[in-house]
């Protein structure tokens, strides 16, 4: 595998980033970095960012590429007595995930502060409880080590409405080709789309191109309602870090396996992608020998379903970089289909004309 140190490095400090859905703050600002080449930036309230390449010169088909900037988070609900915290959740997580997690709890002054979501000791189990150890997430608590309210607001400064995210370091295993780390839905999306537009610096293409990292895409794809407004896309294509199944599902019915490259998807419970555009980018996968994967899926959703019935309609696909255990504090992803992905981008940059889009 020939790994880019660089573009790795790209990934752990997008990964690293505390961001919770609608507390992106620290992932946009490490992007701003990355993006500073490609072109100009602006932002909205939202915290959505918008780069629009150097290149772009107006008055030709516009292709937004989206990526969400969010991760799945966890909210301050209040603090108990005994100086533990109860939270609600940011997005869905996999509730059996989450005991004895570590966690960073954002305090008053902007600090992350290390916690632990409690997980009862075996000692203190009951037969029953022994035997069937899942705890409603309602009952879950965050200890940051606290003896009492008190001292959970004053020695650590906790309130209300902070975020808190898992306390999960970036990782890349060179030899096996293996990232591992939180966030990846969608953070290695968001850097695919940042490393095809730094590869394209300078180039022409047929298009204008606006990439957008939206926020809050985990609590339902909302603010894709705003982005569309500012860049009145044409077509579009949504990136993803999107839920491997390859470790719990029978062979034949295998649709985003590790290491096969990007999945498109043809429908989920949001949308269902541009049928002729989607046929179209996988063709062109082939035509270019770019390894895809494709998908028809029961459930999940993303912005595709926002940005394809806004304003007149711009048909979008999906192009999701497999992640093991999505939406749980811990992900594996490999930088092969990350490459792949960001391969794909180029291609489908390089290939949506004017003429292309008529056909759609
Ligand atoms: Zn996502």
């Amino acid at each position: 595998m020939n790994v880019d140190v660089n573009v790795i490095e790209m990934i752990r400090e997008l990964s690293d980033a505390p961001g919770a859905s609608g507390f992106e703050d620290a992932v946009v600002a490490v992007a701003r970095e990355y993006a500073r080449p490609i072109g100009e930036m602006e932002e909205d309230f939202l915290r959505n960012l918008y780069i629009r390449r150097k290149e772009n010169r107006g008055g030709r088909p516009v292709v937004m590429i989206d990526a969400h900037s969010d991760e799945v988070g966890l909210i301050i609900h209040s603090i108990k007595p005994n100086g533990t915290l109860r939270f609600l959740q940011l997005g869905s997580w996999n509730k059996a995930s989450l005991p004895g997690t570590k966690v960073l709890v954002r305090n008053a002054l902007g600090e992350y502060v290390p916690g632990i979501i409690a997980a009862k000791p075996v000692h203190f189990m009951s037969a029953a409880e022994k035997a069937n150890p899942g705890q409603d997430i309602d009952s879950l608590v965050i200890d940051i080590g606290a003896v009492s309210a008190q001292d959970a607001v004053e020695n650590f400064h906790i309130r209300m409405g902070e975020p808190v995210v898992p306390d999960t370091k970036f990782h890349y295993d060179e030899a096996h080709d293996l990232m591992f780390g939180k966030g990846f839905d969608c953070r290695v999306g968001c850097a695919a789309a940042l490393e095809a537009l730094r590869r394209l610096e300078g180039r022409e293409l047929p298009c204008d191109v606006v990439c957008v990292l939206s926020t809050q895409e985990e609590m339902g794809p909302r603010n894709s309602k705003v982005t569309v407004h500012r860049v009145k896309p044409d077509i579009a294509i949504v990136m993803e870090g999107c839920p491997a199944d390859d470790t719990f599902t029978e062979p034949y019915a295998i649709q985003t396996a590790l290491k096969k490259g990007p999945m498109f998807r043809h429908i989920d419970v949001s949308s269902l992608c541009a049928p002729r555009y989607q046929r179209w980018a996988l063709d062109l996968a082939a035509k270019k020998g770019i390894p895809v994967q494709e998908s028809v899926r029961a459930g999940g959703g993303n912005n595709a379903a926002s940005i394809q019935t806004a304003l007149t309609g711009a048909p979008s696909i999906v192009c999701g970089i497999p992640v093991r255990y999505c939406h749980t504090p811990n992900c594996i992803s490999s930088y092969f289909d990350f490459e792949a992905a960001v391969q794909m981008v180029i291609a489908l940059l390089e290939n949506i004309t004017p003429d292309m889009i008529a056909t759609l």
